[in-house]
């Protein structure tokens, strides 16, 4: 299927066909990004070719680029919030057309015939769905490279439509930050009234504020950062909590349809279960790296309550969450950076110091990178 790749450097006049691409890589857990040529796949005839315009900065990128998780092949490049404008499409494509603009979230591909794959919920793809970066790619062999680059090629099945109404770059985060909190919300279909309370401030957390609120939900926000009350109401919370105050904190008892809790530090679970109301969810979304300690299963038990968790969302409610999102006006609010700026990046976002969402201009990959 790659017997067509190309190996020659690209000449200008003919960048619509070449595979060479650039991005930015780390080459060990302690390097640095820096800059780094390598090739995509030639366009095969399922396959959309975008220009990268725009990649949000996700905490699992610098996870990976650490090789925190132990499960990292170099060189990586990361990047799993991708916004491009189509450039190329093979000859089977027929949902998109070159000068689309597209977008790429965080797989790639997936087994596609097991149970959750033929229910839409390539997510949960029981062989594993093939991640945008670090993960074997069925067509060459090869790990997969994200979107700190300034192209990508991907199967039309993984590439989702986008609003030209709606700030591309803040759109970027809706694909990874933007699905991993609208997916529970519509799992447990929050509609008008119910009450959700959203733990956590960050990137996850100011989405998850925002959709909650669209939606139609009484929105509590619960947040370490008293500095972060404000800025919470404006997004959309009805409430900010802060849960360092146990005062605050026991008036919630009884109260919530659904928590969605972002927070990727371990920490007491049994203080939100207490929140909800009989039948009501706990949903986690955020991983930490040791585990949360122990509660009582009474907490579960009387009220008939659920602790859950849940992961992105599959393409088709991906689709579902970008056209809400232009129907409603949402994006990310983001601070736009070059990719030159991207370990300083990771430097602030170890201190929670981003309002709320990195995203890299990729036209600075031409800037000299
Ligand atoms: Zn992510
Ligand atoms: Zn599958």
């Amino acid at each position: 299927m790659t017997s067509t790749r190309q190996t020659t450097a690209p000449t200008p006049k003919s960048r619509a066909s070449t595979p060479a691409a650039r991005g930015y890589a780390a080459q060990s857990a302690t390097t640095p990004l820096a800059p780094f040529s390598f090739e995509r796949r030639a366009t095969g005839p399922r396959d959309v070719r975008m220009e990268i315009l725009f990649c949000g900065v996700c905490h699992s990128d610098l996870h990976l680029a650490r090789n925190e998780w132990g499960m990292t092949t170099y060189p990586i490049v990361p990047g799993h919030e991708i916004v491009g404008r189509v450039t190329e499409v093979g000859a089977e494509v027929k949902k998109f057309s070159p000068g689309d603009l597209a977008a790429v979230g965080c797989m790639v591909d997936s087994c596609r015939t097991c149970p959750d794959c033929k229910a839409g919920l390539e997510q949960y793809c029981q062989v594993g769905m093939t991640l945008t970066y670090n993960s074997p790619e069925k067509q060459t062999g090869q790990m997969t490279y994200g979107g700190y680059s300034d192209k990508i090629v991907v199967d039309q099945d993984f590439v989702l439509r986008i609003s030209d109404k709606l700030d591309p770059a803040a759109v970027a985060p809706l694909l990874c930050a933007g699905i991993t909190m609208y997916s529970p919300l519509r799992h447990w279909e929050v509609s008008a009234g119910d009450r959700v309370g959203i733990v956590g401030l960050g990137g996850l957390g100011h989405m998850g504020v925002k959709l909650a609120h669209a939606l139609g939900a009484e929105v509590t926000l619960f947040t370490t950062s008293p500095d972060k009350a404000a800025d919470g109401k404006r997004l959309g919370a009805d409430q900010v909590v802060i849960s360092k105050d146990q005062d605050q904190m026991a008036k919630q008892a009884n109260r919530l349809d659904l928590i969605v809790d972002t927070v990727a530090a371990s920490h007491d679970l049994g203080a939100y279960l207490s929140m909800l109301k009989r039948d009501g969810t706990l949903c986690l979304v955020g991983v930490p790296e040791q585990p949360h300690p122990p509660f009582h299963p009474v907490q579960i038990i009387m009220r008939r309550r659920s602790l859950s968790g849940s992961v992105i969302g599959g393409i088709k409610e991906t689709q579902e969450m970008l056209d809400f999102c232009a129907q409603h006006g949402i994006v990310s609010d983001i601070e736009l950076i070059p990719i030159q700026g991207i370990n300083e990046a990771y430097d602030r976002m170890l201190k929670g110091d981003v309002r709320y969402r990195f995203v890299i201009d990729s036209g600075s990959l031409g800037a000299g990178a």
